[in-house]
């Protein structure tokens, strides 16, 4: 109710600014003109969205370093770590090159591309991609205070699970320590709650503000691409992952898509992996009964590493410049596409927009013009919200299937009533 409300009064006030000039409409109050841009647009809504997905974020390096200490020490046997993460990083590679593959070849039969118009002005530079020794090497934080302060999300994995691993070793004193985490942990988890009820004020506020700015007729141009990114994204969040949950697990993929509505919400509405990470938590541990031992280090996890709906829209998009440009792309250049795709998710933050800047390395790698950017970087934000959204919902899936195969994992949570669930 909150998201469609939003948009609705959102394209209210753009119809509203249009009857004015300047992207304003004044109207004369007493001695002075009353802005509607300032006071609801730039003023309330801006605000108010602002403080939501501010207080979201200041939650998400406490509730990551707290649970993932609690979720180490919990673990029996800290050698499962390396299977665990093995398993995590496996699958979340593996559905990253399913995304971008599916999305090459659907590019390849529909050609967006083709008959295009280049109109936009272009200029765009790259970013040179990080090697991956440089990658791993970056995961070591060498002051755990910076990485806090940076919000470092790998970084912080790293420390949280190296430090578990020492509390559980520590013998009495570690005891002291674990207990103390773990009443760290209910508090942290009681401010999500607190702010997850105030989650749809927040996401009004969000989407008043994005809807009232938005440039539609810029869509028009390129409705080809746009559609397709969207239908890929829908295919794999509606057909990949839940054939690959059945597979894996057995478990019902209704349940797990339905039970995935407010964490996708909080994503679209957030355009971010990162911030959505106390929903996603909340949800693969509350709603679907992971542990919080597999949880709490698989969700930030793919939070930075995963992103198939940003895969997606690089494969749509380096299909679609190479035909603008008119740049044949060979079998070997589409399989490095997918494999700088794929590595160019690890290390990058899920934070908004971050999808183009990886997709400049991917266009550099291939020795496609970086400037093409500039034609779709305009119509990038709708599509932000969509992918973040498959981006969490490959997150969750990948938590749910760890947690069943490690056999942390309650099923009969997972069945219950999602509804109830919401309500308690
Ligand atoms: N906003 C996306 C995320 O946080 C990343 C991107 O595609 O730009 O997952």
């Amino acid at each position: 109710i909150g998201m469609i409300s939003g948009i609705a009064l959102g394209f209210v006030f753009k119809f509203l600014l249009s009857l004015g000039e300047d992207g304003d409409l004044l109207i004369p109050f007493g001695f002075f003109d009353f802005s509607i841009r300032g006071f609801f647009v730039d003023g309330i809504f801006h605000v108010g969205g602002q403080i939501f997905i501010t207080s979201l974020k200041m939650l998400v390096v406490p509730l990551v370093f707290v649970s993932l200490v609690c979720g180490v020490t919990s673990l029996n046997d800290t050698s499962k770590l390396g299977r665990i993460g093995g398993r995590a990083v496996g699958l979340y590679l593996m559905t990253t090159a399913i995304a971008i593959s599916l999305a090459i070849i659907a590019a390849l039969i529909v050609q967006p591309g083709a008959n295009f118009n280049m109109t936009a002005e272009t200029t765009y530079a790259a970013k040179e991609a990080p090697s991956l020794a440089q990658v791993i090497i970056n995961m070591f934080p060498s002051n755990p205070f910076n990485a806090f302060a940076e919000g470092n999300m790998l970084q912080i994995i790293v420390f949280a699970v190296l430090f578990g691993i020492a509390v559980a070793l520590a013998g009495d004193a570690g005891q002291r320590i674990a207990n103390l985490f773990q009443d760290m942990n209910e508090v942290v988890m009681r401010l999500v709650i607190i702010l997850m009820n105030l989650a749809p004020y927040g996401v009004f506020c969000l989407m008043v503000k994005l809807f009232s700015n938005l440039d539609i007729s810029a869509i028009w141009g390129l409705a080809k691409y746009f559609g397709l990114v969207l239908v890929v994204l829908i295919i794999h969040g509606l057909g990949t992952y839940p054939v690959i949950l059945k597979l894996l697990t057995g478990l019902n993929p209704i349940t797990f898509i339905k039970k995935m509505e407010t964490t996708a919400l909080f994503a679209f509405s957030t355009s971010s992996s990162n911030a959505t990470i106390p929903s996603t938590l909340n949800t693969t541990t509350k709603k679907m009964g992971v542990d919080n031992s597999i949880a709490s280090f698989t969700v930030p996890l793919g939070a930075t590493l995963n992103m198939d709906g940003t895969a997606i829209m690089q494969g749509v998009a380096t299909v679609f410049i190479a035909q603008v440009f008119n740049i044949d792309l060979s079998i070997t250049d589409f399989l490095m596409v997918i494999l700088t795709a794929t590595l160019a998710s690890i290390g990058t933050a899920g934070v908004p927009g971050v999808g183009m800047i990886m997709l400049a390395m991917v266009l550099a790698q291939v020795g496609l013009p970086v400037e093409g950017i500039a034609l779709i970087i305009g119509i990038d934000r709708l599509l932000d919200m969509a992918r973040t959204a498959v981006n969490v919902t490959g997150d969750s899936m990948v938590t749910v299937i760890v947690g069943k195969r490690e056999g942390q994992f309650d099923e009969q949570v997972f069945n219950a009533d999602t509804h109830k669930q919401e309500t308690e």
